[in-house]
Parts: structure tokens; sequence; C-alpha cells
């Protein structure tokens, strides 16, 4: 494994004052930041002085290959220095402005956003991030339809806020459920881990949707208002539905009336090698929830992609909801720099060629050589390694729901060879930047193999 080398940091930062600074900043963290998700006297969190591109430098001056894009959200890459220049030029010109006037970078974002939406989904409603897209997303839906009822899947992640975290299907919900949110969950396809006993995906898709149009007909098709999926499941782990899922959930949703909420937060804007993920299926939802991507989380920015019969439902009557910034400028300057240079650039189509070419055929061989290797999937540059002790029964390096040693042992691995991963329970995602080069995915590929040799070593045990 190679060591860290202290390397010298991207646009003349200076390195010694760099790392004294990084320094103070974890003293102070330690002392006075509330980390979202966490036991707060456990955490020793990374420190991160620089980046730039698929790079991140730590609080010594080490520098990481991203494979993380952080919380799947730089899909531009670190620092791209078009929309740091635009989010500059839009300070220095308006740095805020009430939602209720109209200003030239949201509307201008709004346009961009709305050409590349699939359909009639022509209107977009600008919220701070991706929960609260969400929310507002279900209660179009319930004011459009007059129902409450939501369906979600397990083994989804929709957001941190109420009505969000109540749609989700992990565990994370668990200590939030109210019981009484109006959410009902359902299995959807996951053919590795599959709830539906099927041999195949075909068997999967239609044991999927059976199961779906059953559970509507038990609970009262007259009382759902929506139903949501993430087009590609994320954080849960990567499940690319099968051939004609996507499909067939929106012809049920047609058969009774159900609003189609399809979250892209983590999909969308390139993740996949479309601008949608749902663009891979030929499906249009009724609206589409947006964040991460749109402008990489430059600026913190989400929204809602609304079709043309929901947005008529608030023609006449009001639209009960609202966010002081709604269609922020720096937020949307920095989605149109964003969109722009990832058209400009043929960026979206750098993800779906590193998928199709480098980082699938590279994972592929990784679980080919591998033991603890129980399945790799993906698109794009939106990939899962699900880490097994028996590839047989399929037994989890790690609970669901929880870590174990061996994860973290590996993820440290990762760490300290060079390589930042999003892990997740037993799964490591490699989700670089949409901008990944090819000769980037070859050093966190050989950084993986390296490690997972380690995963290896816990084949034939048990392990949490
Ligand atoms: N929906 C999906 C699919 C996500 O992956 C996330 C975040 O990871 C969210 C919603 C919530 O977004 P945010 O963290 O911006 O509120």
């Amino acid at each position: 494994m190679t060591a860290f080398v202290r390397n010298r940091l991207p646009n003349d930062l200076d390195l010694d004052t760099a790392i004294e600074e990084g320094r103070r900043a974890y003293q102070l963290d330690r002392e006075h930041v509330f980390h979202s998700w966490s036991a707060q006297a456990h955490l020793t969190p990374m420190t991160i002085v620089a980046a730039s591109g698929s790079y991140v430098w730590d609080g010594d001056g080490n520098r990481l290959l991203d494979f993380s894009s952080q919380m799947v959200n730089t899909n531009i890459g670190h620092q791209h220095p078009k929309v740091v220049a635009a989010i500059a030029e839009q300070a220095n010109k308006l740095c805020t402005i009430a939602p209720a006037h109209v200003n030239d970078a949201r509307s201008e974002a709004a346009r961009l956003i709305a050409e590349r939406t699939p359909g009639d989904l022509n209107k977009i409603f600008f919220t701070n991030g991706g929960a609260d897209a969400v929310e507002h997303a279900v209660r179009m839906a319930r004011l459009h339809t007059g129902r409450h009822k939501v369906l979600a899947r397990y083994r989804s992640y929709h957001g941190g806020t109420d009505t969000a975290i109540n749609l989700t299907g992990d565990p994370r919900r668990w200590p939030n459920d109210y019981g009484n949110s109006g959410v009902v969950h359902f299995s959807g396809p996951f053919l590795y881990r599959s709830a539906f006993h099927s041999a195949d995906e075909t068997q999967e898709t239609e044991r999927a949707l059976d199961h779906l149009d059953q559970l509507i007909r038990l609970e009262g098709p007259d009382s759902f208002a929506a139903i949501i999926l993430e087009s590609v499941p994320g954080t849960a782990g990567i499940m690319v539905p099968p051939p004609g899922y996507l499909a067939g959930v929106r012809e049920i949703c047609d058969r009774y009336g159900i609003v189609y909420i399809a979250d892209e937060v983590m999909a969308g804007f390139g993740r996949t090698g479309k601008w949608f993920a749902i663009d891979h299926f030929d499906v249009t939802p009724d609206l589409i929830t947006f964040a991460k991507g749109v402008n990489s989380g430059y600026v913190p920015l989400g929204g809602v992609a609304i079709n043309e019969k929901i947005a008529a439902t608030f023609a006449d009557r009001p639209y009960p909801g609202g966010l002081t910034y709604s269609g922020h400028p720096l937020a949307t300057a920095a989605a149109v720099a964003t969109i722009n240079a990832m058209t400009e650039e043929g960026i979206v189509d750098n993800a779906a060629r590193i998928g199709a070419e480098v980082l699938g055929p590279g994972l592929r061989d990784l679980a080919r050589r591998h033991p603890s290797v129980g399945e790799v999937r993906g698109l794009g540059v939106f990939w899962a390694i699900e880490l097994v002790v028996d590839q047989q029964t399929r037994e989890p390096l790690a609970p669901y729901g929880s870590s174990s040693a061996a994860m973290n042992e590996v993820i440290a691995a990762c760490k300290s060879s060079g390589l930042l991963p999003f892990a997740n329970f037993n799964r490591i995602h490699a989700v670089p930047p949409c901008t990944v080069t090819e000769s980037e995915v070859r050093e966190g590929l050989k950084i993986l193999d390296a490690t997972l040799s380690l995963a290896d070593r816990y084949v034939g045990t048990t392990v949490g």
C-alpha cells in the first residue's frame, strides 16, 4: 500500500498555513460543531483544507482521490473554474433578493433545467436542498389529488426533514418514525437480495409490480396521493431497476390516479451518464425532485420540476408553501454555470463513457478476483461494491443498518492509501465526479484492489 505523500496544494495555497488553520478548525469543530447523524463524543472527522477536480487534501496536506464526490454531489468536480467565477460574478452583481422578485439567474436556471427534464415538466420550484424538494413534491401531490397517503420503497433515502425521513426506507427513519405519517412502504426490485425469491430480472420486475399493485388494492387505491421512487436508489445500494419496472410503476400510477414523484436528488444531473436517471427507462414522471448535481452543491440548491397538470392546480389557487431563499441568486447562478459547463464540456457523456469502458469493467474485474465481493452494480459514475463474507449465502461484511470492525478496517485502509470512498453498511460506493478521467479511475481501482485483499481475509468468518 502506498504511504501518504505530502502534496502541494492547488491554487497556490500555502501548505504549512493550511495545516495550521486546519488544526485550529479541528479544535473548534470538536468544541462547537454539532454533527449530523452522529454520536458527538465518538467522532474524529477528517479535516479538508483544499480541493480541486477529483481530489481533496486532508488536514495534514495529504492528497486523496475523491471517490465519494462528498455526499455524491460534486458531479462537476471540485472548484470548477467556470462555476467559481459565476458565483463571484453573481456576488458582485446581486447576492440576494426575495423569491417574489424576478431575477435573471433564477429564470435562466429554470429554463435550463426544464429543457433537460422529460415530458412536460416545465415549471421549476426552487428549494434549498433535496429534503425540502421532497417535502414540497409530496405537498403538491397531496393538494393536487386531495389524498394523503404516500408510497415509498424500503431501501431508499429521501432526506432528513419530517416528511422526507418518514418516507425514507432505511434505518435512519427508525428513531424518527411517527407511525402516522401516512407513508406505506413496499419492497422494490433488488435481484441480489430479492424479497420475491426471483431467479432473474424478468421475474423480479413482474413480482415487484404485482406486490406493489396488490398493496395498493389492499390499502385503498383512492387513499394514495403519490408514490416516490429514486430512479436508481443511491445511498441504499445503487440498485438499477430491472427492465420494465419503472414503466410498470408509471402504469400503476395512471391506473389509480397516483402522482409519480421521481427522486433524482442523487441520481440526477449526469451521475448515471444521462441528465436524469429516469432517461434510461423512457418513463415520464409527474414530478422530479433534484438537488446535489444541479450545481454540484457549490451553493445549496434543490427543487421540484412540475408537469403542466399539477402546475395548473395552482394556477388560480395559491400554492401554500415557500422559502426565503427559493431560487437564491448565488445558488441559481452556480446552477446556470454548472449546467452550461456540463453541456459544453460533454461531462454527462464522460460519465457514461467512464462507466461503460473503465469503471464498470474495472469493478467487474475486481469482483471476479476478490472472494469478498458479492456483487458490483451501477451505471455511469454511480457504482456499489457489495462486500460479503460468503458469496453463496451473501452474508454481508457488516449487518444491515450497522458497521463492523472488518468494514471499518477496509474503509480506513482506503483512506490511508489515498482514496476517499462513500461507505454504507457493507457497501463501498465508487462515485467519483462525472469529470473523472480514465487515469484517475485506474488509480482508484488499484487502491480498491489492494484494500479488498483485506476484506478477503474475512471471507468464511462471522462478522458484526
Ligand atoms: N433524496 C435523495 C435520493 C438523496 O440521496 C438525498 C440526500 O442524500 C436527499 C433526498 C436529501 O437531500 P438533502 O440532503 O440535500 O436534503
